[in-house]
């Protein structure tokens, strides 16, 4: 039994070191939101089963090995005939603001099958599905096998975190939260930046602060809500309890992009280790500071024995 089922799109992701426009060197890798929170968790030592689809191409297949060395089951992965492996394209325009570029329209992983999400997720039903609020914007393949994941999660009782995660680039505010909003009772962790709290709330009245928006949420039956601040930590919002904050843990940014996934997979790691909610964000938040230290949306995520490694004493370790 894997401990946490997801799927998404990965796409092959070229880095450079400038403006694009003046070509230049760029390195090769593998990015998708929730393979990024996969490998977090499986760096950690949990079982995850990705089960997203790649073109039947060299991308693809860089995309499947990179899962596969990083420890992700992808076993139920599947190989599109008819259609390419997405493209994003990182831009470091300034020390602090990177550009994405996608060619990922009609893709090979936004034509997931919500078929081939069944079978893959019944075969061994997880403990944990994790899904993003970037699935459903994709296509109408991958918004209905992302409905069928959060139905089959629920016939299952398998709980479900969603990280709202909303792309302005994929579909507007509006569009999203109308499609989103009804879909919250399914979720039991969900998981936004200050920001998107209130594109899950129904668009009436004037805006409330975080804190009452989280009530809200909690009251349409989400069991926790964990808001993402960026350097100002995170908090946790739960049924009965104060809320719960969590400074983040001060690094050099190197590369901001990832954060919130790494975040995620702290989060859900200790999540699974049964930790209480103070816990789960102190882990959250040092995932959160591994993935500003390093480039790379995933590529530096932390092993279990790596945690304590920011906060140390020692700068070499010998
Ligand atoms: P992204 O979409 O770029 O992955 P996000 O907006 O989803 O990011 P953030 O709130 O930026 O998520 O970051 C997630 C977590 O990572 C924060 O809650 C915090 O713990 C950590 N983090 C983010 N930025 C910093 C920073 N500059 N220094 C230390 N930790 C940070």
């Amino acid at each position: 039994t894997p401990d946490v089922f997801t799927f998404g799109e990965t796409m092959v992701a070229l880095r450079g070191d400038g403006p694009l426009r003046l070509g230049g060197a760029m390195t090769v890798s593998v990015a998708g939101a929730e393979s990024n929170v996969a490998v977090g968790l499986a760096r950690l030592g949990h079982g995850v089963r990705w089960a997203g689809a790649v073109g039947d191409d060299e991308a693809g297949e860089l995309v499947l090995r990179t899962l596969r060395a990083e420890g992700v089951d992808v076993g139920a992965a599947h190989r599109d005939p008819h259609a390419p492996t997405g493209l994003i394209l990182f831009e470091a325009r300034l020390p602090e603001v990177t550009r994405v570029h996608y060619y990922r329209s009609g893709s090979a992983g936004s034509r997931l099958g919500a078929d081939a999400v069944e079978r893959a997720f019944t075969a061994a039903p997880p403990r944990l599905l994790h899904l993003t609020g970037v699935t459903p914007a994709l296509g109408e393949h991958a918004r209905a096998a992302w409905e069928r994941a959060l139905r089959l999660a629920r016939d299952h009782a398998v709980p479900v975190c969603l990280d709202v995660n909303f792309r302005g680039r994929l579909w507007s505010r509006r569009v999203a939260g109308a499609f989103l909003r009804p879909w919250l009772p399914y979720v039991d962790v969900l998981v936004a930046s200050a920001d998107e709290l209130p594109l899950c709330l129904p668009p009436d009245g004037p805006a409330p602060d975080p804190e009452e928006q989280a009530d809200r949420l909690l009251g349409l039956g989400v069991s926790e809500v964990v808001v993402k601040l960026g350097a100002g930590g995170a908090t946790a919002y739960g049924d009965g309890g104060a809320p719960v904050h969590r400074p983040a843990v001060p690094v050099r940014a190197v590369d901001t992009v990832g954060a919130g996934d790494a975040f995620v997979a702290g989060y859900l790691s200790a999540l699974l280790d049964g930790a209480g909610v103070a816990a789960r964000l102190e882990r959250a938040v040092t995932t959160g500071a591994f993935a500003v230290a390093s480039r790379g949306d995933w590529e530096g995520a932390p092993t279990r024995a790596e945690l304590g490694l920011l906060g140390g004493e020692d700068d070499v370790l010998r």
